[in-house]
């Protein structure tokens, strides 16, 4: 597998999270807030509440309807802004984002 460089820092990296290496990707997380307590608590209570996502799977991910959106916007935390995602729906969302 060849070395990446990472988006943000620069370091040489053989097995990247999106383009980053780990130490900058878990920084990014704990910026945009996936990392906080409140989050954990808020996604645990919602796919307690939601438990199957639109597709009839098990719901793994406590999704937030609209791009750009996470635990630390306005409303991340409001349970009017997420949806509850199995891992398979979830991926082909975060794919139709990039594209
Ligand atoms: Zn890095
Ligand atoms: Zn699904």
């Amino acid at each position: 597998m060849p070395l990446i460089q990472c988006l943000d820092c620069g370091k040489l990296e053989r097995n990247p999270v999106r383009g980053r290496c780990h130490d900058c990707h878990r920084k990014r997380r704990v910026a945009s807030g996936y990392d906080s307590q409140e989050w954990g608590r808020c996604a645990k209570a919602f796919l307690t509440a939601h438990p199957f996502c639109d597709c009839g799977a098990p719901a793994k991910v406590a999704h937030h309807k609209f791009q750009g959106m996470r635990p630390t916007s306005r409303g991340g935390l409001d349970w009017r802004n997420l949806e509850a995602k199995c891992h398979t729906c979830h991926n082909r969302i975060a794919q139709s984002y990039r594209l």
